[in-house]
């Protein structure tokens, strides 16, 4: 028995396909991306709200050892959870450049590749 596997007559839908799949895969992976950077720009902004917490634990002469234990972990799971994340362009850490973690960059520290393509800017 022979497998219907060729491409046959199918052979540029399937090479169309894989295309829109990667790019989908790629899409997917921006928008992971995107979701990882947000999530730490909530913590920058949530910075006001647990100094006012730590203030007032301060006022009322309570412990803020675990208070800041909890914020400090969240911080570092969400930098160490930006700072894994590969660009699907080149494959190198999306935000993290030699050591450095940039939160605040909006594309790829090494080849550019921006977060939010603009259907214009398809190559
Ligand atoms: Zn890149």
């Amino acid at each position: 028995m022979t497998a219907p596997r060729g491409p046959g007559k199918s052979g540029e839908s399937l090479r169309a396909k894989a295309a829109r799949k990667s790019g989908l895969a790629r899409a997917r992976a921006l928008k992971q991306i995107e979701r990882s950077r947000s999530r730490l720009m909530v913590c920058f902004l949530t910075l006001p709200v647990y100094m006012l917490g730590v203030w007032l634990l301060l006022e009322g002469r309570r412990e803020i050892d675990i208070f800041m234990l909890v914020y400090m972990a969240i911080w570092f799971g969400f930098a160490l959870d930006m700072a894994r994340r590969n660009c699907p362009g080149c494959g190198r850490q999306f935000f993290v450049r030699s050591i450095v973690l940039n939160p605040f960059s909006r594309k790829c520290v090494h080849c550019g590749l921006r977060l939010r393509e603009t259907p214009d800017s398809a190559e």
